[in-house]
């Protein structure tokens, strides 16, 4: 396989390492004459960088969310690569549709995939997720959101929904950017993330990264990122003196990526292609996402039909279809041929709870650029 050239040269001039802020000052003070030529190094907001691609690594902890897709994967090594000692990572995966049976959203087996990989790499593993999960929510009727769970060095601790509101949901979210209407990332992700944070005193008093891996090339949305800036669960920048003082910086470091490069980092590493990737998807988000393509959801139905099943039966009972055209999945998955999938190993994987396969190369094996790899297909929240 050929080098991928990185991109990374075009953010020598426009970018600044955030806790060196103030040797960089010194040292172009001293060759410029004055700090009238760096005005525009500093921030507008404390804490907040759109372009920080190399950062002072100078952390307790460093929380990586690992989704179990490519651009997570090259999170996690970019982080690796820049020394940052893997015995102050830890894995977070947000579990989508809980852990109380629903099967409606997530692969099968990304989950076991997860604490395998944990295991290979030898960097713990923290499940957490909103109780009953995607369908649990959605099927809010005038009633409240569930309680989060969050998985600790301690064991579980379960986390009331005190302040939420009584309301009803019974739709799928919307295939829109706002997370308001979009809900699923806000409500399985980016709340249970932050609880995660905000219920352990084991973050009061520390500097904390938390990483996630967002690309900029994904879509519009994604490239007005920053790349770094306080997470919702710091505690330093919004008060002056914090009850429960924490430093908790939200990184994106591979948002300025091409996906070549992130398939290199993960060729490099020796890592097998996720098994969506293998089937034909270009992203390893839920199986069955709201964003999917016609296409893909012919592949679910060729391939998968008890799955496409399980969504149509909801927008049956809703009266409502998930595109905003009005075509139900079924109908979608009529207009066009699925991918031809000729991987028959990672097709039986994808129906099968434990994962079987490796997950880094086994000795002598060729790293293979899946079928998915920059496919247009659209299959994932943008
Ligand atoms: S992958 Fe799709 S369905 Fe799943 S949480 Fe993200 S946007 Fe929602």
């Amino acid at each position: 396989m050929n080098t991928i050239q990185p991109t990374s040269d075009r953010f020598d001039d426009q970018v600044i390492i955030p806790s060196m802020k103030n040797s960089i000052l010194n040292s172009q003070m001293d060759l410029f004459g004055g700090q009238e030529n760096l005005i525009a190094l500093e921030p507008a907001m404390p804490g907040v960088y759109f372009d920080a691609p190399e950062i002072d690594l100078d952390y307790d902890i460093a929380i990586v969310c690992m989704s179990g897709g490519k651009d997570s994967f090259a999170a996690l090594k970019y982080l690796l690569d820049r020394g940052f000692p893997p015995s102050k990572i830890e894995l977070w995966h947000h579990l989508v549709d809980g852990n109380e049976g629903s099967t409606l959203m997530d692969w099968a087996f990304i989950d076991d995939y997860c604490v395998k990989l944990s295991k290979a790499i030898g960097i713990p593993l923290y499940f957490s997720w909103l109780k009953h999960g995607f369908e649990g929510e959605m099927l809010k009727n005038s009633s409240k959101s569930h309680e989060h769970i969050v998985e600790t060095p301690d064991g579980l601790i379960e986390l009331p929904r005190n302040g939420v509101k009584v309301g009803t949901r019974l739709k799928f979210p919307q295939q829109a950017a706002s997370l308001q209407t979009r809900w699923c990332s806000s409500a399985l992700k980016i709340d249970v993330g932050r609880r995660g944070i905000t219920s352990q005193d084991r973050f009061v008093g520390k500097r904390v990264l938390f990483i996630t891996g967002e690309r900029r090339e994904e879509s519009g949305n994604r490239a007005k990122y920053n790349q770094l800036e306080p997470h919702a669960g710091d505690t330093l920048r919004k008060s002056k003196n914090p009850r429960k003082p924490r430093h908790i910086d939200a990184w994106r470091p591979v948002l300025h990526l091409r996906e070549e490069e992130v398939w290199q980092i993960l060729a490099d590493w020796e890592l097998v292609p996720p098994v969506p990737y293998r089937l034909g998807w270009n992203r390893s988000s839920c199986a069955t996402c709201v964003f999917n393509s016609d296409r893909i959801w012919a592949t679910i139905g060729e391939y998968l039909p008890d799955r496409l099943e399980a969504i149509s039966e909801y927008e049956r009972q809703f009266g409502t279809a998930i595109s905003r055209k009005g075509l139900t999945v079924a109908e979608r998955a009529k207009l066009v041929k699925p991918i031809e999938i000729d991987d028959k190993e990672a097709l039986l994987q994808a129906t099968s709870k434990e994962y079987t396969l490796p997950i880094f190369l086994p000795n002598g094996e060729k790293w293979k650029m899946p079928a998915g790899a920059f496919g247009t297909e659209s299959s994932g929240a943008n």
